[in-house]
């Protein structure tokens, strides 16, 4: 079969998640409390997350099942396609096969809404009425802020200022979902105020939005906060994009040779890619997963596997991960998504254990890919997911060398139709590459908190 969009029924959706917890090579290291430095327990978290999320960030269940009122919603757009690009099989002169799993036909245009759904849900179930987060470009502030819509609650989005004045089309469609928006660092909060009163021309930063909004949660009763990455329990929620698409390979009588995905936080190329890691681990399956990253920020390429804060301040609980240093900085690139100095547990204990590669690619490569793809496709990729792309094309050009007709899958994780100022640069000539150099590997170690 020759199929170009291999699509499930809608009754075909996975009924649960899976959750890697049971199957990993070796015990998941805890996380720590940033005062005390002993294993977090679920009263430290309880503050800031519903209990049924603090049950499934430990949970050694290998499936949860997904509720029928989560189902209900995510069958607006899933499951979503399974998609050949043979166009751009052709434009390449590859015997390879690519696929791609089309995470960007969501409301909110990425695979994002796969855990922003269940969050608001299982907060909705214990009585939550208001939900804060923080958000840099805007994808995960749409996808919580349409989440919150569908079931009733209120949502406070703290958005990186220079993200709120440059990048207006974003906050805009929180808004018209009925989020309220904040330019971060705020005048509401102390850690707002603390930032001002030091700069009061502050640019903003992730680290300080998640300072911002975490306040903002423990500080009231009917209040919870909600991550779009890195946790344990959303790249379990993620997960329901590789089983859809084992489920598709199934189909079509396929099994992918290499699966590959951008990594930010590493929940879309998690969620992408456990499954399949399973049936490698415990099943013999031969198949490469290769997570790509930007120079930029070459988190698992370039860093050191240590705990390390999740955020800049130094507020949350640390993790075991490879970092770059919670002060890393990475330049402005145009793949927002990809600039976290940190990757989830998981995927790092995959990482350093070998089921999981990784490489890093540069930004202009990356948006030549992307332009491939558009010009071939049609489809506008969004700049994090055509970090994936350009790997994806790389190993489709190395079969056309040695002949191999592999079946290359890659994940997109999202659409690019709000990114149209980068794309604009890009065809202005004006995008300019930043790499990673010795002098901020030399830095990371003296950053790190010692444990
Ligand atoms: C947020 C985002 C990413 C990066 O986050 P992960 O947790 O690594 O998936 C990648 N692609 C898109 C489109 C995003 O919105």
């Amino acid at each position: 079969m020759d199929l170009r969009r291999i699509i499930l029924a809608e009754n075909e959706i996975p009924k649960a998640w899976y959750n890697i917890q049971p199957d990993l090579p070796s015990p998941l290291p805890p996380s720590l409390h940033p005062g005390t430095l002993q294993p977090l327990g679920p009263a430290d978290l309880a503050p800031l997350f519903p209990m049924e999320l603090i049950k499934q960030e430990v949970s050694q269940e290998r499936f949860i099942d997904i509720p029928e009122e989560i189902l209900d919603v995510y069958k607006i757009w899933r499951p979503t396609p399974l998609q050949r690009a043979k166009r751009l099989e052709k434009a390449l002169n590859t015997p390879a096969k690519i696929y791609f799993k089309n995470e960007s036909v969501s409301p909110a245009g990425s695979h994002k809404p796969n855990t922003a759904v269940p969050q608001v849900y299982y907060n909705m179930k214990e009585g939550v009425k208001r939900l804060t987060t923080e958000t840099g470009a805007g994808q995960w502030g749409s996808a919580l802020s349409s989440a919150c819509k569908l079931f009733g609650l209120d949502c406070t989005v703290y958005m990186v200022k220079v993200s709120f004045n440059q990048k207006p089309y974003r906050r805009i469609l929180m808004e018209t979902y009925g989020a309220k928006v904040h330019a971060s660092p705020t005048n509401i909060t102390e850690s707002g105020k603390k930032i001002l009163s030091e700069s009061p021309d502050s640019p903003g930063s992730l680290g300080i939005a998640i300072s911002e909004a975490v306040e903002d949660a423990a500080k009231h009763d009917d209040t919870k906060y909600s991550l779009g990455s890195v946790l344990n329990h959303v790249l379990m929620h993620q997960t329901i994009i590789g089983l859809e698409s084992q489920k598709q390979f199934e189909k079509i009588g396929e099994y992918p040779d290499i699966l590959i995905g951008c990594v930010g936080g590493g929940s879309n190329f998690s969620g992408f890619a456990f499954p399949f890691a399973k049936e490698k681990m415990k099943d013999g399956k031969k198949i490469r997963l290769i997570a790509v990253e930007p120079t930029a920020c070459p988190t698992l390429t370039k860093g050191l596997y240590r705990y390390d804060f999740g955020d800049t301040v130094g507020l949350t609980p640390l993790m075991k991960m490879y970092t770059l240093g919670h002060n890393f900085m990475p330049a402005a690139i145009h793949a927002g998504g990809l600039r976290y100095h940190g990757d989830a547990p998981l995927l790092c204990l995959l990482y350093d254990a070998g089921v999981v590669e990784a490489v890093a690619v540069r930004q202009k490569d990356v948006f030549a890919a992307a332009m491939q793809f558009a010009h071939t496709e049609g489809i506008l990729p969004a700049p994090e997911s055509s970090h994936a792309i350009k790997v994806a094309i790389d190993e489709a050009i190395r079969c056309r060398e040695t002949g191999e007709k592999k079946v290359i899958a890659f994940a997109l994780s999202g659409h690019g139709y709000f990114d149209l100022s980068a794309y604009e640069k890009y065809l202005n000539n004006d995008i300019i590459d930043s790499d990673f150099t010795d002098e901020h590997t030399k830095m990371i170690e003296a950053s790190l908190p010692k444990v």
